[in-house]
């Protein structure tokens, strides 16, 4: 059986590292904000590029304390793309803030930035970007359009850790940047865990504050605050595994590249890479017009493919009246088309090319 995606086996790759650093803990006394949270701070933001990074319990969080951290919240608008996971969306809606969902690029998955302009209010304070799937999306671009209209650029790198936007990691483009370590993520914990970078001394202060009560110090809250501290066994394997990414994610790239080259394009339409962008294939996602029934045969034949994601935000029960109008065209067409084949670092190429002579059998 292949998996989309395998979380067991990286953890296997790393086994006796993981345990040692788990015992660590165990042994340190300190089970909460202690060293191993700190140094893991100290080295992600390093690793990016920016002043500062600051643990937090989860993805979403991070999302939703940031955007709290610049005061945004009651009466704001957030412009994102209903194309990501809804934790993009939640997150917004957790500060009170509303969600403005726009399309995205056929060729990218990504935000279209020809609408964020047209989506711009009075009330819009930010524009989430989501680097989906491991790309990047074009910074230059929408750089520009938050500069000229005054808002802020937010980056959802929960997709995308260790890849380059010109030569640049992201996560160091936005007034702040948000990760998840989801298990499955490229940088994954074997549990919940999240990230926050940002280059801004104010934000990391306020972050901090905002994750442990809204204490400026021990037992004296300051502002709004949360218990949203990212746990110290969780962050002593992310340190393991931090060392370990951009050859993990050369790994990825790797059977990317298999497939790219070797899929039958009458079959499966491959992802396209941008002009500056490295891309890191959290996902290998492809364009299938027969995709429910790929699935199938792929099941029968022990390959477990995915689809990230089967139904957009604005298309799911809960939000369904709300955004009853929009028109996210692209974003639902896609949606019936996307299939994410397994990609993750321990795949063997051998069982890549077994999937290939599979499906170009199809
Ligand atoms: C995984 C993910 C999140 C949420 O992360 P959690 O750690 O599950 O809260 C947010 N945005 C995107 C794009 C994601 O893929």
């Amino acid at each position: 059986m292949i998996y989309c995606s395998n979380p067991f086996f990286q953890y296997l790759s790393y086994d006796k590292e993981i345990q040692k650093s788990i015992i660590r803990v165990l042994n340190s006394k300190q089970y909460v904000l202690g060293n191993e949270v700190s140094s893991f701070e100290n080295e992600f933001a390093k690793f990016i590029g920016t002043k500062y990074s600051i643990g937090v319990a989860n993805g979403t969080d991070a999302i939703e304390i940031g955007l709290r951290s610049l005061g945004i919240g009651n009466g704001d608008e957030v412009i994102t793309v209903s194309h990501t996971a809804n934790a993009t969306v939640s997150a917004i809606e957790s500060t009170g803030a509303n969600p403005v969902l726009i399309d995205i690029e056929e060729d990218y998955f990504t935000i279209n930035s020809d609408k964020i302009s047209k989506a711009i209010n009075k009330n819009t304070k930010a524009v989430i970007c989501v680097h989906l799937y491991g790309q990047s999306i074009d910074l230059d671009k929408v750089k520009s359009i938050c500069k000229k209209k005054n808002i802020y650029l937010i980056e959802d790198v929960s997709q995308a850790h260790g890849a380059l936007w010109k030569g640049k990691r992201l996560g160091s483009f936005g007034i702040f940047a948000t990760f998840s370590c989801y298990p499955t993520k490229n940088l994954g914990a074997i549990g919940d865990a999240g990230i926050i970078t940002t280059n801004k001394k104010f934000l990391e202060k306020k972050i901090k504050m905002i994750r442990e009560y809204g204490w400026v110090k021990k037992f004296d809250s300051n502002c709004f605050g949360r218990n949203s501290r990212l746990d110290e066994i969780q962050a002593a394997i992310l340190r393991i595994k931090l060392k370990k990414l951009d050859r993990d994610n050369e790994k990825r790239r790797k059977i990317a590249d298999f497939y790219s080259k070797n899929l039958d394009e009458k079959l499966l339409k491959t992802p396209k890479i941008k002009k500056n962008s490295t891309h890191v294939f959290h996902q290998y996602v492809c364009i299938s017009s027969n995709r429910n029934k790929l699935m199938s045969y792929l099941k029968r034949n022990g390959i477990y493919a995915g689809i990230h994601y089967p139904r957009p935000v604005h298309l799911q029960p809960f939000y369904l009246n709300k955004y009853k109008n929009k028109n996210l065209a692209i974003t639902e067409k896609i949606s019936n088309k996307i299939i994410s084949l397994p990609i993750y670092p321990e795949l063997k190429i051998s069982e890549v090319k077994k999937i290939v002579n599979i499906i170009n059998k199809f």
